[in-house]
C-alpha cells in the first residue's frame, strides 16, 4: 500500500483504496492509503509547524529542490507518463506530454525563486524609505481534480514551495497514483519534514477538513463548480485566500472564411482529444451558416473515424471515459440534448473493446441551440454540441451567451474578426485558428465569470495568489 505523508514521515493507514485502470478494471494500479479527519488535521499540524523555518529558507535551497524534481520528472516522463495513463485513462502520447508538462513547470519556478524581487521606491516624507516585499502566505491547501493528475498539482505545488509556503496536497480520488509519484520525488529532491504532506482520501472528509480548519491560510482548487462554491463559503468566515478554478464551456467559433482544414481540426482536436476531459474542451461549436453544413460534414466524418480503445494501445486516439459516474453522466447528456432537438450525427454509443473498460464514441449533436441544456451545463466528456448563426456578431453573442468563461476560440483568416473577438469575448483565454485546450506553462493560465475566481495561476502571475505584499518604511 502507498502511504500518506505527514511531517516528513510515511504513514499508513488502516484502510487502502483501490487505484482502477478505466481501459481495463481488471488491471488494479495498486492501493493507496486513505486518510481520515486524523490524518488531515496531523498534515495541517505539521504545515503549521514547518511554516515559520520554510518562510524564512533561501531562494537557493528552493531552488534546488524544484531543479531536482523538476529533472527527475523529464528523466522519467515515460514510466510518469505511462502511471498517468493507466490511472487516468488519456492517451500515452498526452500523458508524457503532461508529465512533460509538470517537469517544465517544476524548472521554470525553480528560475523563479531565484529571481523574487521587491521595489524600493523613494518616501514622499523626506529621510525615510520604503521597501515593497512579497512574503509566502503560511499553509497553503491545494486541493485537485482527477483530469490532470499530475500538471495541475505541479502548478499549485511547484509555485507554493517556490514562494515559501508549506502544503497540505489532496488529490482526487480517482488518480492517487501520479500524486503519490509526485510527492515521493519532491521528498527525495529534499523538501524539509512538515513543507510538503499529502493527504489522499474523499473530499468530503479531508478537503473539508481542510476547509474547516483556520490554520490553513490559502486554498488552491480546481474542479467543478459546486465544490469550488464549498470551498469559497468555507472560507469566507476566515477571510482565507482563494483561488478556484472550475469548470467550462468553451465556444469555438468558425466563420464562413476560415480554413476548413484548420477548423475540423481545431474542433477535433479541442472538443474530442483527452476524451474531452479538459476544462478547456471546446463543447459548443458555433458555425455560421455558409460554412455550417460543409464543416459539419467534414467534422462528422473526422469524429467517426477517431479509433477509441485502451489508452497504452499505440493506435488509440481516444481513451475511455474516466469511470462509471462519468460515463453515465455523459450518456445522460446525450440523451437529454437529443430529447430537446439536438441531431446525433456521430458517435455517442457505449462501445466494447476486449478489456473492460468505460469507453464512448465521441459524440457530435447538431441543431442545438443556446437555450438547450447541452449548451449550458458542462459535460466533461467526448460530446460536442453544434450551433448554426447568422454572421460573426450572432457567433460572437452566442459565445458570450454561458455563464462559464474559461477558453474561448474562433477560426477565421479575417483580422478583423480574430482581433475584435479577442477585445470582446468573454473568456480568460482565446484562441485564435488553435484548439480551445491546450495551453503555455509559462503564462497565465484562468478564467472569467463563473469558472474562476481569485487570482490567476501559472506564470509570474502565480505570485499574486503564493505571496503577501509587504510595504516597510524605514527612517534615515
Ligand atoms: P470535483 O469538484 O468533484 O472534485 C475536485 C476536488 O475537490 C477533488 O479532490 C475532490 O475530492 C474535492 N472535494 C470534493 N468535495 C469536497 C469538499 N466538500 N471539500 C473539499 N474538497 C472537496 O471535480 P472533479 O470531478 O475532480 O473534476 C472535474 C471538474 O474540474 C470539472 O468541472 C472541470 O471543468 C474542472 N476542472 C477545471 C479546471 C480549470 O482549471 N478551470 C481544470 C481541470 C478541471
Amino acid at each position: 500500500m502507498k502511504p500518506l505523508l505527514i511531517g516528513g514521515e510515511w504513514v499508513t493507514t488502516s484502510r487502502g483504496v483501490e487505484n482502477v485502470n478505466p481501459s481495463d478494471t481488471s488491471d488494479i494500479i495498486d492501493l493507496y492509503a486513505e486518510a481520515g479527519l486524523a490524518e488531515a488535521e496531523a498534515a495541517i499540524t505539521a504545515a503549521t509547524d514547518a511554516a515559520f523555518e520554510w518562510g524564512l529558507s533561501g531562494p537557493q535551497q528552493r531552488h534546488d529542490i524544484l531543479l531536482a524534481a523538476g529533472n527527475e520528472i523529464l528523466a522519467r516522463k515515460a514510466e510518469l507518463g505511462e502511471l498517468l495513463a493507466r490511472e487516468e485513462g488519456k492517451v500515452l502520447p498526452e500523458a508524457i506530454g503532461e508529465v512533460t508538462r509538470a517537469g517544465n513547470i517544476f524548472l521554470f519556478f525553480a528560475g523563479e525563486a531565484l529571481r523574487l524581487a521587491g521595489d524600493i521606491l523613494p518616501s514622499v516624507r523626506p529621510g525615510v524609505s520604503v521597501e515593497i516585499t512579497r512574503e509566502p502566505v503560511g499553509v497553503v491547501g491545494i486541493i485537485a481534480p482527477w483530469n490532470f493528475p499530475i500538471a495541475i498539482p505541479a502548478w499549485k505545488i511547484a509555485p507554493a514551495l517556490c514562494y515559501g509556503n508549506t502544503v497540505v496536497f489532496k488529490p482526487a480520488e480517482l488518480v492517487p497514483g501520479s500524486a503519490w509519484a509526485l510527492v515521493d520525488i519532491l521528498h527525495r529532491a529534499g523538501v524539509p519534514p512538515g513543507v510538503l504532506n499529502l493527504v489522499m482520501g474523499p473530499g468530503r472528509v479531508v478537503g473539508q477538513a481542510m476547509l474547516n480548519d483556520a490554520r490553513v491560510d490559502a486554498i488552491s482548487f480546481t474542479g467543478s463548480q459546486a465544490t469550488g462554491a464549498r470551498v469559497a463559503e468555507a472560507s469566507l468566515p476566515f477571510l482565507r485566500k482563494v483561488q478556484l478554478e472550475m469548470g467550462g464551456k468553451n465556444p469555438l467559433v468558425v466563420l464562413d472564411d476560415a480554413d476548413l482544414d484548420v477548423a475540423v481540426h481545431c474542433a477535433l482536436d479541442g472538443a474530442f482529444y483527452s476524451t474531452g476531459q479538459r476544462c478547456t474542451a471546446s463543447s459548443r461549436i458555433i458555425v455560421t451558416e455558409r460554412i455550417h453544413d460543409q464543416f459539419v460534414g467534414r467534422l462528422a466524418d473526422a469524429v467517426s473515424t477517431l479509433r477509441v480503445g485502451h489508452a497504452l494501445r499505440n493506435d488509440t486516439q481516444i481513451g475511455p471515459v474516466v469511470d462509471a459516474t462519468q460515463l453515465q453522466q455523459d450518456m445522460d447528456y446525450i440523451d437529454i440534448a437529443r430529447r430537446q432537438g439536438g441531431v446525433l450525427r456521430a458517435g455517442g454509443e457505449r462501445i466494447t473493446r476486449d478489456t473492460d473498460g468505460y469507453f464512448l464514441s465521441p459524440a457530435l449533436i447538431t441543431e442545438t441551440g443556446s437555450d438547450m441544456r447541452i449548451n449550458r451545463e458542462e459535460v466533461f466528456g467526448p460530446v460536442a454540441s453544434v450551433m448554426r448563426v447568422r454572421d460573426y456578431d450572432a457567433a460572437l453573442q452566442q459565445a458570450n451567451d454561458t455563464p462559464f468563461g474559461l477558453s474561448a476560440g474562433i477560426c477565421t483568416t479575417s483580422l478583423k474578426y480574430s482581433n475584435d473577438f479577442k477585445r470582446k469575448c468573454e473568456a480568460g483565454m482565446v484562441m485564435v485558428n488553435l484548439p480551445t485546450a491546450g495551453v503555455d506553462y509559462h503564462v497565465p493560465f484562468g478564467g472569467r465569470k463563473g469558472s474562476s475566481y481569485g487570482a490567476r495561476e501559472q506564470g509570474r502571475y502565480a505570485a499574486e495568489f503564493y505571496t503577501i505584499v509587504k510595504t516597510s518604511y524605514t527612517a534615515a
